[in-house]
């Protein structure tokens, strides 16, 4: 629990003023939740969608359980598969992949049991780990992966402010490729496989972008700071792409320190449109201090026809309950901030 959190308890009981106020927003609710994951306290963190392309309503959700592994989920929030890979924390996938001569769905973890990138397959909805090549720097954090003009890539961020660039060279090997250097703390990112940008989030200073081309990374430059136009409140956690089309769609980011989502414009300066948090529903708990999240426009059968954003909750309810991933339907994100047409 934050100092935040703790303080806007005791103002709730005791009516005095505490800094800083959140803002109101709209306000949104979550149409399913996953099972808790199995480790207590702060454990799952970052979730990745996989579609099943044959049986749309079979896609999985794969979310880290920081302490122990990797669950995959249903759209329904049951546990599908559980893998005791080490202290997983992000987790990214891209599908139909083509490393030589091998293709299919891979999917990448920062393991920091082993100080290693961990590496899964999907085949038919069933995931099994490959193999793992080390980490260059140690303790692996963050990690996005990018479809590049050179092949399937893994982003690994580091608390140093780091980032390594590693180009996969088989379904179970990669090898560092570039690296860049921000000034603190990073942790999520996201590559734009159609821009060819990689999205970077320093969690204590905001979300910058740096492009990709011949196997290293050009500069970043800031998208959004905190205290920024999105309203961004540190940490900057998780983010994802929700494509549209070719180059259109939005950037969700996780600003952990108001329980809140800030959407922006995918293309151009990254214009920032909106931003939302997922309040309790009659069922399902709302969502605060959200790690990773990951969003898929995908239609996902009747309940999804526009897809899902999936996110951590760092407090699930009901009180004890160990943390878990909320499921929400994107047409609620768009009613929410004023995208449906
Ligand atoms: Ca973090
Ligand atoms: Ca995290
Ligand atoms: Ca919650
Ligand atoms: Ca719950």
């Amino acid at each position: 629990m934050t100092a935040i959190r703790l303080c806007a308890a005791f103002a709730a009981a005791l009516t005095f003023a505490c800094a800083p106020p959140r803002a109101p927003l709209p306000t949104i609710e979550a149409a399913r939740e996953t099972s808790p994951v199995a480790s207590p306290e702060d454990a799952a963190d970052d979730p990745a969608i996989w579609i099943d392309r044959a049986a749309p309503e079979n896609s999985l959700i794969l979310g880290t359980d920081k302490q122990a592994g990797l669950y995959a989920y249903g759209l329904d929030g049951g546990v599908r598969q559980f893998l005791p890979a080490g202290a997983l924390n992000n987790i990214d996938l891209r599908q139909d992949a083509a490393i030589g001569d091998w293709t299919g769905d891979i999917a990448a973890a920062s393991n920091r049991t082993d100080n290693t990138i961990t590496l899964f397959t999907i085949d038919r909805g069933v995931v099994a780990r490959t193999g793992a090549f080390a980490s260059a720097i140690v303790e692996p954090y963050g990690l996005c992966m990018g479809r590049g003009e050179d092949g399937v890539l893994v982003f690994v961020t580091y608390k140093t402010g780091d980032l390594v660039a590693y180009r996969l060279t088989a379904p179970d090997a990669g090898a560092e490729i570039a690296r860049l250097k921000l000034k603190s703390q990073l942790e999520g990112c996201v590559f734009d496989d159609d821009a060819q940008l990689l999205f970077i989030g320093e969690e204590g200073r905001g979300v910058f972008k740096a492009p990709y081309a011949d196997g290293s990374l050009g500069p970043p430059v800031a998208v959004d700071r905190r205290g920024g136009p999105g309203g961004l409140v540190p940490d900057v956690e998780g983010m994802s792409l929700y494509k549209t089309g070719d180059r259109s769609g939005y950037l969700i980011v996780s600003s952990q320190g108001d329980d809140s989502f800030a959407v922006y414009d995918r293309e151009g300066d990254n214009r920032f449109i909106g931003r939302f948090r997922i309040g309790d529903g009659a069922a399902i708990d709302g969502v605060e201090e959200t790690d990773g999240l990951d969003a898929h426009s995908a239609p996902l059968g009747p309940e999804f026809p526009k897809g899902v954003l999936v996110v951590q909750d760092g407090f699930n309810l009901p009180e004890g309950a160990a943390q878990n991933y909320k499921i929400v339907d994107w047409r609620a994100v768009e009613a929410a901030i004023g995208l449906a047409e």
